[in-house]
């Protein structure tokens, strides 16, 4: 049935195996790493907890002094957060408050709550128990212990994870510098007259949102005409200034798809029919040393093919280790009774019931599906799918990511 089609594994995994991290690493301030992808392991130098310190506001003692309820101790000392205070003598406590060091000798903080002051001592209502409320030196975080892992993408979190521990600067890859060009003489640009037989380029704006999302430097060399010398130009000066270059339109073979002849000129190329949809035609070379992938024309076609095969590639030469997404196993609340022999890939919204909805269209040239969707459901070639039936589901939360 596809014979002569690649499977979308078997074009992955030649895709893959050509895509190399980007080699140079940057110093980045901790406060601008966000989305940066880590190049190198981070160790802790230091205990979290540096010392050990009080999880509450209310007062530190010794148990031996408070083993019965309304024990009457005298308060020796206040130790504020940022302070530190001094060995706790037997019979007394220490007003003590969130976040400060615990004095030697206290083995237990009792919540302000229940105590109450009397003058310059402390009734303590209710008897602790042993280490109640003490957070330990370096329970959370020991000194010589990997906090990050190279290859990941920095969330707000690991930036915080990182500045807790001292580090000011991070390495990470160089953003990859992504070139795009858009291939068709029918293309026009918004704010420009629209002659009839001519259409809007909106995968210039598709493409360009999805490489910013995975954290490209874009370089956008605009629509190329369906010439091969005017493509073979375009080419050539992408390859000299970007590491991958992503094209839509122009790689089937017809007479105006010169995508094809202009890499094979500049470089080389793989030809591929992939057993998809929305998808098919997909272009892969090398042209001097960027990589190059020809993504097909249709603005759902090159929506999807972007996620399924370039996103991975980018993110694999962003230095990202992890680059499959995770799906989700969700209920498909439609029938879909007519698959079709490839792969596809169906645009679908997660309703408040907690199922998938299809959209009604799901022709490549509809891009109203991509705007209502909140994902896509992979479903294997051949195979019917019946309302209630549990099916792969992509959201793009996941994708864009
Ligand atoms: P192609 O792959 O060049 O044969 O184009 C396939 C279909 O996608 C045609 O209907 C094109 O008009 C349309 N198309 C190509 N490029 C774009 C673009 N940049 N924006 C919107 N539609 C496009
Ligand atoms: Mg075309």
């Amino acid at each position: 049935m596809n014979k002569g089609l690649l499977s979308v594994e078997e074009a992955l995994e030649v895709l893959l195996a050509g895509a190399r991290p980007v080699a140079q690493i940057e110093e980045v301030p901790t406060l601008e790493a966000t989305d940066r992808v880590l190049a190198r392991p981070q160790v802790s130098t230091m205990d979290v907890p540096p010392l050990d310190n009080s999880a509450m506001d209310g007062y530190a003692v010794r148990t031996a002094d408070v083993m019965v309820p309304d024990a009457r101790l005298k308060v020796s000392q206040r130790i504020m957060a940022g302070a530190v205070g001094h060995a706790l003598e037997a019979g007394t406590a220490a007003r003590i408050f969130t976040g400060a060091p615990i004095p030697p000798g206290a083995d237990a903080i009792v919540m302000q709550e229940f105590c109450a002051v009397d003058g310059d001592h402390v009734v303590v209502k209710k008897v602790p128990q042993k280490e109640a409320w003490i957070r330990r030196r370096a329970s959370d975080i020991a000194k010589g212990a990997q906090i990050l892992a190279a290859g990941i993408r920095l969330r707000p979190q690991d930036t915080g994870l990182a500045a807790s521990v001292g580090i000011k600067a991070l390495p990470v890859h160089r953003r990859v510098r992504l070139g795009l060009f858009f291939t068709g003489d029918e293309l026009v640009m918004p704010g420009e007259p629209l002659p009839p037989g001519r259409i809007y380029n909106s995968n210039r704006f598709t493409l360009n949102g999805l490489a910013q999302v995975f954290g490209c430097e874009v370089r956008d060399y605009g629509i190329v005409p369906d010439s091969l010398e005017a493509t073979r130009v375009v080419l050539k000066r992408a390859a000299a200034e970007c590491d991958v270059i992503v094209t839509s339109g122009g790689v089937s073979v017809g007479e105006a798809d010169f995508v094809k002849p202009a890499v094979e000129a500049e470089g080389s190329l793989l030809m591929w029919k992939i057993a998809m949809k929305p998808g098919r035609p997909l272009a892969f070379g090398k042209v001097g040393g960027a990589a190059f992938i020809g993504l097909p024309g249709n603005p759902v076609s090159s929506f999807v093919t972007f996620l399924i095969f370039v996103r991975p590639f980018v993110l694999k030469t962003q230095g990202i280790v992890q680059v499959a997404p995770r799906a989700i196993d969700a209920r498909a609340d439609f029938d879909w009774l007519e698959p079709d022999s490839r792969r596809e890939y169906l645009r679908v919204k997660w309703n408040p019931q907690g199922g998938l909805d299809l959209y009604a269209t799901q022709d490549s040239a509809v891009l109203t599906s991509t705007a209502w969707a909140d994902g896509l459901v992979d479903n294997p070639p051949n195979h019917a799918i019946h309302k209630g039936e549990r099916v792969r589901y992509l959201p793009f939360s996941e994708l864009y990511w």
